[in-house]
C-alpha cells in the first residue's frame, strides 16, 4: 500500500510517511450518519487509503440533500444513502472496503460496529444517536471524532480516549447546547464540507500520530470567518465516563 504511486503525497509528508500510510491501509472507521459531514469525510477517508470504512445510516437520499451531500448524484434519489455512498466510492477508491449497514441501529448492534472499527466518526444531525454513539465509544474506549455543521456555523471535537475521557457529554449535556437541525434552520453547502474534511483530518491523524492532541473544541462561524477552539477537560460529574478510571 505505501509503495502505491496513489499516496505518493501522503508518503512524502514527515507526518504520514509509508509507515504512516501503511497504518492507514490496515486501519477501519466507522461514520454514523452518511449526510452533509459523513459524505466528504467518507470520501477523503476512503481516497486516502483507509483499509476499511462502515457506513451506517437508515435514510434514503432525498433531492434536498444534493448540494451538499456530495456523494450523492440526481440518479440517487430515492436510494438508501450507504448503498449509494458505497457505489460511488469504488469508483475513487477500490482498494477500500465499505461496509454499508442500512438500518437504525440499537444499542448492542452499534456497540457492535463501533467495537469492531479503530475510529468513530459522529456525523449524525440529532442529539439521542449522539449520546448513544458516545456511550458504545466510552464502552470500547474506541477514539471518536465528533462534528456538527448548522446554518453557517460548524463545530468539531475528538476525543481520542473516550473511556478515560473526555468524552462527548463531559463537552455536550443538552440538547440546547448543540446547532439544531438542517431541516429547520437550513445550511449552506460548504459548510458541512469544511467540518467533514476536518473530521476525515483528525481521523488520519488519531492513525498515523502515536501522541493525540488534547481535545480541543473549535468552533467555526463562516458568516464572520471567526475560529475559536476552547480546551475540553474531562467533567468529573460525567455520566457518561466518569464512572472509568
Ligand atoms: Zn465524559
Amino acid at each position: 500500500m505505501a509503495g502505491n504511486p496513489r499516496f505518493a503525497r501522503h508518503v512524502a509528508l514527515p507526518a504520514v510517511g509509508p509507515a504512516g500510510q501503511a497504518a492507514l491501509g490496515r486501519a477501519s472507521a466507522a461514520i454514523v450518519g452518511v449526510g452533509g459531514l459523513g459524505c466528504p469525510a467518507a470520501l477523503y477517508l476512503a481516497n486516502s487509503g483507509l483499509g476499511k470504512l462502515v457506513l451506517n445510516d437508515f435514510d434514503r437520499v432525498d433531492e434536498s440533500n444534493l448540494p451538499r451531500q456530495i456523494l450523492f448524484r440526481d440518479a440517487d434519489v430515492g436510494s438508501p444513502k450507504v448503498l449509494a455512498a458505497a457505489a460511488r466510492l469504488k469508483q475513487t477508491a477500490p482498494q477500500t472496503t465499505i461496509e454499508p449497514v442500512h438500518a437504525r441501529l440499537s444499542a448492542a448492534r452499534l456497540l457492535e460496529v463501533v467495537a469492531a472499527v479503530d475510529v468513530v466518526l459522529d456525523c449524525t444531525d440529532n442529539f439521542q444517536s449522539r449520546l448513544a454513539t458516545n456511550s458504545a465509544c466510552v464502552a470500547t474506549n474506541t477514539p471518536l471524532v465528533s462534528g456538527a455543521a448548522i446554518r453557517m456555523e460548524g463545530q468539531l471535537v475528538t476525543f481520542a480516549a473516550p473511556a478515560h475521557g473526555p468524552c462527548y457529554q463531559c463537552v455536550y449535556r443538552d440538547e440546547d447546547e448543540l446547532l439544531g437541525d438542517c431541516e429547520g434552520n437550513g445550511v449552506l453547502a460548504p459548510i458541512p464540507g469544511v467540518i467533514g474534511a476536518l473530521m476525515a483530518t483528525e481521523t488520519i491523524k488519531l492513525i498515523t500520530s502515536p501522541q493525540p492532541n488534547p481535545a480541543k473544541l473549535i468552533l467555526w462561524d463562516g458568516a464572520n470567518n471567526d475560529w475559536r477552539s476552547l480546551n475540553v477537560k474531562r467533567d468529573e460529574q460525567c455520566p457518561a465516563c466518569s464512572g472509568n478510571g
